[in-house]
């Protein structure tokens, strides 16, 4: 009997780079390809790569070469593969290189180098698509690319313009993960509030229904499959005001991962992010009194070029105001491309070390007492995973997502199933993570 032609598959990268994976996964197990689990038993590899920092390039190159050496046969797609002179000066040998987001270019390399088999598999293929992800939550992206020219990113130059999805091709994948029993959709994008902006908010339909192509309705109509629903990635343009009486009705989750980046007005012009420190506050305070179970995560940079210890000061000031969530912070790394390289008065690696450590130890005394007050609390959590061992079981709070955020071990959970919904008190808290007793299961 003919094997089936095999495909070894590495996934790099973040979440939008996980999702373009799950595509071409998808397309494969579509059109009868198996997936290898190892270099050894793969007729081919597919290296999905990453090529955000310089550190995530070196990632890249090192698993191509590692997939040449064990297998000899490697297709290069991703974020690297915009680059296509980096891989191939580095491994001449792969047998072809595409773009981001290029599913259809993959799909086309792929069939060149081992033909699709003759039976495809179509009635085998889940209908929610390969997910890389626990079966109990999903990411799902909604646009590709971006439109704005941050001076320290590369990515509209990987990734081009902002191209939203449509509404009623989002809202039908989101109906079928629900479906599918997936429990917690993630929605992703580079700027998940630019949603639509492309297409001038057009409206598109949804099950017949007409729906306009903007975060605010898509956001209200997700909110009805009744999973939970986290938005990463919103940049705090105005209409996003009007996610929160979502968030405070329980059709949204309370959370908000905003990337600001920084709070000195002199640094966010010369990173081209167009923000207002004094607004944000405003904005936040606002938010919280419609919604006081927000949580509110976001990401900065310390040691941008020209940062000054007075523009340092002003994002401890703004974080001792802001008492957000969850922060993390980067120090400044130029990446191979972007505007920012040529910008005077780089930071010596040490400042910006001691600066990160600074605001990191701001940040872990200002997290730790707001997960603090949280003791006493009852709350919803979604179990992740179980510790036999401890007989407990791994939890997230609507406070936390997977990966970035904290947990809620929950004593004597450990009959608990992975993707199942349980209501726990909260009895301690350290700077991360909350501890909790079990009450019952939903
Ligand atoms: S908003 Fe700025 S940092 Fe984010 S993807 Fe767009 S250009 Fe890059």
């Amino acid at each position: 009997m003919n094997r089936e032609p095999s495909i070894g598959f590495v996934s790099l990268g973040c979440p939008k780079a996980l999702v373009d994976s799950e595509h071409i996964l998808t397309r494969l197990r579509a059109e009868g390809y198996a997936i290898a689990p190892s270099y050894e038993a793969a007729d081919l590899v597919v290296v999905n790569t990453c090529g955000f920092i310089d550190a995530a390039v070196t990632e890249s190159l090192d698993a191509i070469g590692e997939a040449l050496d064990a297998n000899g046969r490697v297709i290069v797609t991703g974020c690297l593969g915009a680059k296509d002179h980096v891989v191939r000066d580095l491994h001449p040998r792969v047998l072809a290189v595409t773009g981001p987001h290029a599913c259809e270019a993959v799909m086309d390399a792929i069939h060149v180098h081992l033909p699709r088999p003759h039976d495809p598999f179509l009635d085998l293929l889940p209908p929610q698509g390969v997910k890389l992800t626990p079966q109990h939550y999903a990411y799902l992206k909604i646009a590709e690319g971006c439109n704005h020219r941050c001076a320290f990113c590369i990515i509209p130059q990987l990734r081009g313009d902002l191209v939203s999805r449509p509404v009623g091709e989002v809202l039908q994948e989101a109906e079928m993960l629900a479906q599918a029993g997936v429990k917690e959709l993630l929605i992703i994008s580079q700027d998940t509030s630019a949603y639509g902006v492309d297409v001038r908010y057009r409206t598109g339909f949804w099950n017949g229904r007409p729906l306009k192509t903007h975060l605010t309705p898509l956001a209200a109509a997700l909110g009805e499959l009744g999973v939970w629903v986290r938005l990463h990635y919103v940049y705090p343009y105005p209409h996003v005001d009007e996610l929160i009486p979502l968030m405070a009705e329980g059709r949204l989750l309370p959370y908000l991962d905003v990337p600001l980046q920084h709070a000195s007005p002199r640094i966010l012009k010369a990173m081209k992010r167009p923000a207002n420190r004094d607004d944000t506050l405003e904005r936040i305070r606002r938010w919280r009194a419609i919604c006081p179970d927000l949580i509110l995560r976001s990401t900065f940079i310390v040691g941008f070029p020209g940062e000054t210890e007075d523009d340092f000061g002003q994002l401890l000031d703004f974080l001792s105001e802001a008492q957000l969530d969850r922060v993390g912070c980067f120090t400044y790394s130029p990446v191979k491309g972007a505007p920012a390289n040529a910008l005077p008065d780089p930071i010596p690696e040490a400042i910006k070390q001691e600066r990160q450590a600074r605001l990191m130890a701001l940040q872990a005394a200002i997290s730790a007492e707001r997960l603090r007050a949280r003791i006493g609390q009852i709350l919803t959590v979604l179990v992740d995973a179980i510790d036999e061992e401890e007989g407990m079981a791994i939890a997230r709070s609507t406070a936390d997502a997977p990966e970035i955020d904290g947990q809620v071990y929950v004593e004597d959970g450990a009959q608990l199933p992975v993707g199942a919904f349980a209501q726990v008190r909260i009895v301690d808290a350290d700077e991360h993570d909350l501890y909790a007793d079990l009450l019952n299961t939903h």
